[in-house]
């Protein structure tokens, strides 16, 4: 058991990575909600607290979250509790690099979306990514669709790299 809960943490980091490859083609955040006045998410947040004002790590509920949060105290350190927004969260946005719950790495607000839609024909499913996240945890989810989710996400990666630099 404990072999395969490994395996399925490492598969949820592999598929964690390409969603992370996928914003940071993008840099949504930063530029239009990090570094403004207001936050995208509700216009009475600072934008600097961008979606994270509490702890969603800790209070997400889904199976098998505990090796996910075991995992992510071996690799960060307990962050300074932030009366403000989530403790992981700083002026320049989230401290974890990987290893956040399901909900955190999927979210995307609407203006976000809209912006996807708009500018790149992607439709972006919230709810899905997050079944599917947590579907990898606990072993609902099937390999033909991580399959599906990585080729999908790699083509749009170029397609949002052409749109940007026309290659
Ligand atoms: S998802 Fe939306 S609200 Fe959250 S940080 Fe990005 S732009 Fe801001
Ligand atoms: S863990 Fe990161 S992404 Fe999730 S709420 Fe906290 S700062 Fe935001």
């Amino acid at each position: 058991m404990e072999e395969k809960l490994e395996k399925r943490v490492e598969t949820y980091l592999e598929v964690e990575s390409v969603l992370n490859d996928f914003f940071k083609e993008l840099d949504f955040c930063y530029e239009n909600c990090l570094t403004q006045e207001e936050s995208l998410f509700l216009s009475d947040l600072p934008g600097h607290i961008g979606c994270c004002s509490y702890n969603q790590h800790d209070q997400a509920v889904f199976p098998f979250k505990e090796i996910l949060d075991t995992k992510r105290d071996e690799k960060y350190p307990k962050p300074e509790i932030n009366y403000e927004a989530c403790d992981y969260h700083t002026m320049d946005g989230c401290l974890l690099g990987d290893h956040k719950p399901p909900a955190c790495i999927t979210y995307v607000c609407p203006k976000f979306r809209t912006y996807l839609s708009n500018r790149f024909d992607i439709i972006y499913d919230n709810d899905h990514l997050n079944e599917l996240f947590k579907g990898i945890l606990s072993g609902k989810t099937e390999q033909k669709e991580i399959s599906r989710f990585k080729s999908e996400f790699n083509y749009y990666i170029e397609k949002i790299k052409f749109a940007q630099t026309g290659f």
